[in-house]
């Protein structure tokens, strides 16, 4: 093993801040409120009550969650509410469900809804490789529900803003929750699996308006059905206690950094450096449009693919992990999630600079 830094920017599970790592890592030796490990206390206990309570509180004051919302852990990832989703509120509906079709993650988001019912999906950018988000489609009066993916993490995509409409908006936020401010009211539930800014894999966060909930009708299984977990808080059955303590020790990091206006403003300019540099170097460029340019994942390429490899192995040495294009995609991803330093943004677009200039690219103007 060699003791060489490392700046991950892997994509998820993501890099998590240090402390919380720490005290986690304490919670699992003795957690002090109980005097035994976090991971063998029942989770009936008044102490791992009050942890969920506390998790709660702080996804609602942080995200600023209305009243009439609930704010359920879920298991299964963002990938069990795919079909979470329409088996609640599309099943049984006379109603079409519309989706927007923006990536990988949208696309099987849709696939497991035509499992239930009508979808009608409303506008694709999958001929132009997924580079933009469609913006010109208006989303139909009598629909059961509009499902979007606010940051496609694969392609390097983001919404910066959502259809204005009175058809209920679903939204998986996976990979940009608590990256940025958010209108809460303006969806009537969002989910997120927790690897990617919320804590560890494990727990799926989902935040529903309870008027969304109790319109389901029709009989639902028990840990599928929404109201279930509610009408329980989230106590149905073992919740995944481990990754909802971590969960919490990140969101208080998070709160105690400021909360989302602090954190948003250092996303930006995390994302803008890199940006910047993709842009100005002459053996890159960014793979997604530029108003669509996600600030979570950042994806690019080479203009000599053949480059691609050496350039990653040239990263790697220099302590970049994570940062080698999803599989399909190709090219390169730099996810910079919240717990990822600036330091770490300015490492890769000094390995970038530094490859550019051994390969004579030297067209770059200085900074
Ligand atoms: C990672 C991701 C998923 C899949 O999440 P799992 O928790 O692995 O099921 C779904 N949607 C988005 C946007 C993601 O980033």
């Amino acid at each position: 093993m060699s003791n060489l830094f490392k700046h991950n920017f892997g994509a998820g599970p993501c890099i998590l801040p240090e402390q919380v790592l720490s005290r986690a890592a304490e919670a699992v030796k003795s957690w002090a409120p109980a005097g035994l490990s976090i991971l063998e206390i029942s989770h009936r206990s008044p102490q791992f009550e009050g942890v969920m309570q506390e998790t709660e509180s702080l996804v609602r004051e942080l995200l600023n969650v209305p009243d009439s919302y609930s704010v359920l852990f879920l298991q299964g990832g963002a990938s069990m509410q795919f079909c979470m989703v329409p088996m609640n509120f599309l099943q049984k509906s006379k109603k079409e469900a519309v989706y927007l079709d923006a990536g990988y993650f949208g696309q099987k988001a849709i696939k497991e809804a035509r499992l239930f019912g009508r979808v009608n999906v409303i506008a694709s950018s999958k001929d132009r490789a997924y580079e933009d988000i469609p913006r010109d489609y208006r989303v139909p009066g009598e629909a059961a529900y509009f499902h979007c993916t606010s940051n496609n993490t694969i392609e390097g995509t983001e919404m910066f803003r959502f259809p204005e409409t009175d058809v209920p908006i679903v939204c998986d936020m996976s990979s940009d929750i608590f990256s940025r401010e958010i209108d809460v009211s303006k969806f009537d539930l969002i989910y997120a699996g927790a690897q990617k800014n919320t804590g560890p894999a494990g727990m799926t966060l989902v935040i529903a308006k309870n008027s969304f909930l109790d319109s389901v009708k029709h009989p639902v299984p028990s840990m599928l059905d929404y109201r279930v977990y509610r009408d329980n808080g989230s106590m149905y059955n073992t919740p995944p206690v481990f990754a909802i303590y971590t969960a919490m020790l990140n969101l208080q990091w998070l709160k105690s950094k400021g909360g989302i206006k602090m954190i948003a403003h250092e996303n930006r300019a995390k994302a803008q450096l890199l940006y910047d540099e993709i842009d100005r170097n002459p053996l890159f460029y960014g793979s997604a449009v530029k108003w669509n340019r996600s600030l979570m994942n950042i994806t690019f390429r080479m203009h000599d693919v053949a480059k691609e490899k050496k350039f990653l192995e040239f990263a790697e040495k220099s302590g970049m992990v994570g940062i080698r294009g999803y599989r399909t995609v190709g090219g390169f991803r730099a996810s910079l999630y919240n717990a990822l330093p600036y330091d770490s943004v300015k490492a890769l677009v000094a390995s970038m600079r530094a490859y550019a200039e051994k390969h004579h690219a030297s067209i770059i103007p200085a900074y």
